[in-house]
This record gives C-alpha cells, structure tokens and sequence, in this order.
C-alpha cells in the first residue's frame, strides 16, 4: 500500500508542477489524513446546544474516538451516547438498540434535546434514521415531555469533520426554526469552528454593537466550563432551542466562512444534502437576509467583518475597536523586520486557511503551502479572490492532502519552510524540519489551553502576530552558535 502511495505521489507531484494545484485522487490509500471524522463535528456542535445529549447511532468505537479526541483537546469531560452496534444489529438493523438508547438517556439525563448523527456503518447498512425518530415517536406520544431529536447525516466517508460540524449546524436550524413572517430586530451568527474563546469574544463583540445575536453553536460554557464540586451530566451553557427556533425570524444571518460545507467538486459529495448551509436554509425557506464573510483574522479580514456589523446595526465602529486596530497596526510596524520574507505551511479546515493565508500575506510571510483534508475544491479559487493581487501562483494548493503527501511536497520542492502555522498533528513534519510550529485550529493535543486560543479580531491577530514573531526569535537564538540577547 505505501509503494502504491509513493507512486501515486508522484503523479501528484507531476501533476502539481502543472498546476500547482494538488488534490487527492480517487482510490488513493489514505495515511494520516488532514481531517477528522464527521460526526465528531457534529458533536462540537451538538455540544453548543442548551440541555442537549449528543447520540451516535453505530458502534461504540466511534463514540469512544470521538470523546478522547475533544476530551483532549477541550480538557473538558464530554459525554456522548451509542447505539452500541453489534454483529446482530449490523445485519438486521439497529431500531432496537436505537430505542433502548434513546431509553437510557431520557431516564438518565433527562435532555431538553437529543441530538443524533450517523456513523459510517450505520450509513453503509442504510439505516433510516428520520424514520426511528419518528417511530419512537410514535409509540411514546404519549409522554409530552419527550425531547427534541434532531437528526444530522454524517457518514464519514463522504464529508471531514468539517462538514459534519456545518451540516450539523443546518440539520438543527432545519429541524427547530419556525417562522410566521414577522421579523425581529435580532440576528444570527453561524460563528464556525472556532475556540470557546473566541466564541465569547465574538459574544462581546456584537454586545458592543448592542446587536441582539443568536450565536450558533454556543460550546463556550459548555466545553470551556468552571470547576464543579458534582459532576453535571449536562453542562451548563449553549445556544437555547427558544433562540434556535426564533432564527427564521431573525432580520439577517451571518456566516463566518466563504466555503463551510460546499459541494465537493469530483461529485464525490453529491449524494448528500451537504450544500446547503444553515444561512442558506434560512434564506430560501423564511427569506432571512444572509450576509457572508471569511473568519475575521488579519486586518482585511477583521476589517470587513466589522464594517458587516456597522451597517447592520447601523453604529459607527466602537472607540474600543478603532483602539485595538491601530494597536495592531503599530505591532505590524514593530515586527515587520522580522516575519517579512519569511516562509511558511499552513493547514487546517478550508476557512481556517484561508483567514490564515490573508493574514500571513498581509504581514508580508510567503505561503508555500496551504493544505487542507477537505475536498469542496473551492480553496485555491477562494484564496485567489479573498488575497487578491497578494496571491502568489508559485503556493502550492493541496485539497483532500494527507499529512505525508505534505512531507512529500516539501521534499520534492527542496524549500525549507521557516515556520508551520496549523493544528498539533502536523507537529512532527515541524520537528523533522526543525521549524517552530504555530498551533492553532483543532486539535491541539500536545499543548493545554486550546480552548482559550484566541484567534479573531483585533485583538486574536495581535496574540498571533506575537506568537509568531517569537517563535521565529526563539527559533534564531536556538539556531546561533553565539546566542543574542537583544534582536
Ligand atoms: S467508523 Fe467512521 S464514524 Fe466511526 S470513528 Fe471511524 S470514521 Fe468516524
């Protein structure tokens, strides 16, 4: 298999000295992808919802791979149910364990909301799970305190975590909105994968605006909580279902992200209902006026997003802000000596790239390399409009890329990155190549603190900014035979 890799590698390889474009192609082995599965994005954002349990519908390996994998980078416990498929329930279908499951929640947590994603088996055996819902439904009408259950679609072979979390978003606003026409002054803010950290900063940035919003998927109490003396099944925190419901009447919604869950272009996507996110839901069905922007990380970037806010709520842009941009500016003037030519890989979700590459050009940093595991083929086209004339056509584009095949590109390419900016998985290509690496986006297993990263805004770019020029300081001293004290 790994033969056949390196083979394969190298029509990538060919094909990138065409295009400077690579992608992964149909049939390739995958080893160490660049993306997690989908119902764990599902998961985080299930978790953002108020009173809600998150049930996987599949075997208990998934549910067990997923909570490791937020419980280490969240540091927070996280409870996620299971169907518990066996070998009996894979061949004759898994209703009975369904119900029995949904049971043991409702007795034992008591949720105001049972949120369900699919897993690759319980897909690949075509369970149908809107109809479980509905005949559990049926039999326990009866009983009108039963929970909302949502159900999101989130097979792992056809979308990254990345998706899973969007269609996740959009299969609760489907599954709660309800709308009667009249508008409210309120707004939504479908905030993306982002830190609880930054969740709470884009909390206090719209109150700043005394804009009235709906933040959606709200996981900064419930993943970034307090320390109890009892544990809480339920955390506290997270979006309330009153809000949720009242999204259909809100008088905008905003997105944060230029791709989120868009069509894969092989077509290897096309049978799901992915393309559609939750703001184009709201716009097409309640006629909700959408606004889209990129993640507000760099100047440009956080410019735009805030000029969004000024015209919607129509106010001027806080002294606070106006404060924190020219702070900004000034620390761009100090440390432009020492980022300026510099180059570097960066990974991760498709928008978080993209946020990430602006900033990085606007700072003067060369982008050798912007990888991604997703494959919406929108990431070279969308980094092409949102850098405009800073685009280089000599960066590499690598969709659906696997953390080897960026080893393999920086190899072939024989050019040595100065820094990698990305989540903790790529940390051993930064160790191999002796370079710091910036982490951010998820996950962050190797370091604590992830979820208080923050990213966005003035502010966020201004602790990125510094983190990266000391890196590369930390970097230069280590590297010097004589050391300097003063740089
Ligand atoms: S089997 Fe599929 S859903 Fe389960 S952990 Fe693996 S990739 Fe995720």
């Amino acid at each position: 298999m790994r033969r056949n890799l390196g083979i394969k590698m190298e029509a990538a390889l060919l094909e990138q000295e065409r295009s400077n474009s690579l992608s992964v192609e149909e049939g390739m082995g995958t080893c160490n992808a660049c993306k997690q599965c989908a119902p764990l994005g599902a998961c985080v954002v299930f978790k953002g919802i108020e009173g809600a349990l998150p049930m996987l519908h599949g075997s208990q390996g998934c549910a067990t791979y997923i909570r490791r994998y937020l419980i280490s980078h969240f540091r927070e416990p996280v409870d996620i149910a299971s169907s518990n498929f066996s070998e009996e329930t894979t061949i004759f279908g898994g209703n009975r364990n369904f119900n029995s499951g949904i049971n043991n929640i409702i007795s034992q947590y008591h949720p105001q909301v049972i949120t369900i994603a699919s897993t690759c088996l319980s897909e690949t055996i075509g369970e149908d799970i809107h109809r479980l819902i509905f005949e559990y439904k049926s039999i326990h009408e009866v009983n009108k305190d039963l929970p909302e259950m949502i159900f999101a679609s989130t097979p792992s072979y056809q979308g990254t975590h990345y998706e899973g979390f969007h269609e996740a978003v959009c299969a609760v606003v489907k599954a709660l909105a309800k709308g009667d026409k009249k508008f409210g002054s309120h707004i939504n803010l479908f905030s993306n994968f982002i830190s609880p950290e930054d969740i709470r900063h884009l909390k206090e940035i719209v109150s700043d605006f005394s804009i009235n919003a709906m933040v959606f998927p709200d996981y900064s109490d419930t993943l970034d909580g307090v320390s109890w003396r009892t544990y809480q099944r339920i955390p506290e925190g997270g979006t309330r279902v009153s809000a949720l419901k009242k999204s259909a009447l809100a008088s905008f919604s905003v997105e944060l992200g230029y791709i989120l869950n868009a069509v894969c272009k092989n077509g290897r996507i096309k049978t799901r209902s992915l393309s559609q996110s939750a703001g184009e839901y709201l716009q097409t069905k309640f006629n909700v006026n959408l606004c889209r922007t990129g993640l507000p990380v760099g100047i440009r970037e956080t410019d735009k997003f805030f000029q969004l806010l000024s015209s919607i709520s129509d106010r001027s842009i806080p002294l606070k802000y106006e404060r924190q941009r020219g702070r900004l500016i000034d620390l761009y003037i100090d440390g432009h000596k020492y980022v300026s030519g510099k180059k570097t890989i960066i990974y991760g979700e498709e928008d978080l790239v993209v946020a990430l590459a602006s900033f990085a050009a606007e700072i003067g940093i060369k982008l050798l390399l912007c990888a991604t595991g997703g494959e919406s083929g929108k990431l070279e086209s969308t980094l092409r409009d949102v850098l405009g004339d800073m685009y280089s056509n000599e960066t590499i584009v690598g969709q659906g890329m696997t953390f080897e095949q960026m080893e393999g590109v920086v190899t072939k390419s024989g050019i040595q990155p100065d820094l990698m900016i990305g989540n903790s998985k790529g940390y051993y290509i930064a160790r191999k190549l002796r370079v710091p690496l910036i982490r951010v986006g998820f996950p962050i297993h190797d370091r604590i603190g992830a979820a208080h990263n923050k990213l966005l805004a003035y502010e966020g770019t201004t602790l990125l900014f510094e983190q990266i020029v000391n890196a590369l300081l930390e970097s230069k001293q280590r590297r010097s035979s004589v050391g300097y004290k003063y740089m």
